[in-house]
């Protein structure tokens, strides 16, 4: 299973605890995307982060984009 978490709230946001997360499977495609809880103190390394703020608005609207997107990047690196 691979995994992607974002903040989807600002900081000063009474939310930010509250993130997105998707979980899926590269072989067979199922994907689980939920609201979980993320402890303000705790850092999420963004897969994102490097992508001009555009772009990954873009994917974050469509999951399998972003899963795509996501799974890509994986098989670039290893
Ligand atoms: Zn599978």
């Amino acid at each position: 299973m691979r995994g992607y978490r974002y903040r989807y709230y600002p900081v000063d946001s009474d939310l930010y605890e509250r993130c997105v997360g998707f979980a899926w499977c590269s072989g067979c495609r199922i994907y689980t995307g939920n609201m979980i809880h993320v402890p303000r103190g705790a850092v999420i390394v963004d897969e994102l982060a490097h992508l001009p703020a555009e772009q990954r608005d873009q994917l974050r609207r469509s999951e399998w984009k972003l899963i795509d997107y996501l799974d890509r990047r994986a098989s670039d690196t290893t």
